[in-house]
């Protein structure tokens, strides 16, 4: 998995209230568990403000390199351009003017964030990890995520890496079978699978079954097996990965 995180101190020292950090890994569950000390090994500079509670993980980024640069605009996010550009523009998701550093600020910044490009065209998935008991101290509140991002809650351990996480060589690449929609078996045509399902359809066929295509805008596409919506990005990357698959 590629994740970037928010984690809040929950310490009782007056000196950690309202602490936050924002981090990169490969494996938050093992991740909080080195900044609260019960592994040892790296995590020093946290250290004087445990225990710390991992509030919200991104993740379903393509690479490495583009999590590291989604970590530096989320540590930094009055220096990302795309921001700076909108700020003018009624309607548009702003970061917190004070208090940028504080839980809300962050979770402020994350969503104003996801929505400018290239963020707003990656298939993240945000995943709210705090305890549910803790959403409102923090003011945390699903509904203001963008819309075509998949938001969930789940609790850090049961964190899993969703299909959006498949070059981490997590997912089952399916053989290449006859298409769901016209259920022609048609190799010569570009031909791709759900993530969830493991249904193979052309990419051809999927685009004309899609209603918003018309859109040009990135969006979630329906499987027609199983109704999972996944980004249309998603399956034009997993048709790569079934060619490669097979060759
Ligand atoms: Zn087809
Ligand atoms: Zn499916």
């Amino acid at each position: 998995m590629l994740a970037c995180y928010l984690l809040v101190s929950v310490s009782s020292q007056r000196y950690s209230k309202n602490r936050t950090y924002i981090g990169f890994t490969l494996d938050p569950s093992r991740r909080i568990r080195q900044h609260n000390g019960e592994i040892i090994a790296g995590a020093r500079r946290t250290s004087r403000h445990r225990p710390w509670e991992m509030v919200a993980v991104v993740h379903g980024f393509a690479s490495k390199t583009q999590g590291l640069q989604f970590e530096w605009a989320w540590q930094n996010p009055e220096k990302c351009i795309p921001l700076k550009w909108q700020r003018d523009h009624p309607g548009a998701k702003q970061i917190p003017a004070k208090g940028r550093k504080t839980p809300s600020g962050c979770l402020q910044s994350l969503v104003a964030l996801l929505s400018v490009p290239p963020w707003s065209h990656a298939p993240l998935t945000v995943t709210i990890t705090a305890k549910r008991d803790d959403w409102s101290k923090w003011k945390i509140d699903k509904t203001v995520f963008p819309r075509h991002k998949q938001a969930e809650f789940s609790p850090v351990d049961e964190l899993r890496a969703g299909p959006y996480d498949y070059r981490r060589g997590l997912m089952t690449i399916p053989k290449r079978g006859a298409c769901r929609i016209c259920s022609k078996r048609d190799f010569h045509r570009a031909e791709t699978f759900c993530a969830s399902c493991g249904v193979t359809v052309h990419l051809a066929c999927l685009a004309d079954s899609d209603e918003q295509r018309a859109t040009f805008l990135p969006h979630w596409v329906q499987c027609p097996s199983c109704d999972e919506s996944h980004h249309w990005s998603l399956f034009v990357r997993l048709c790569k990965a079934l060619e490669e698959e097979c060759d």
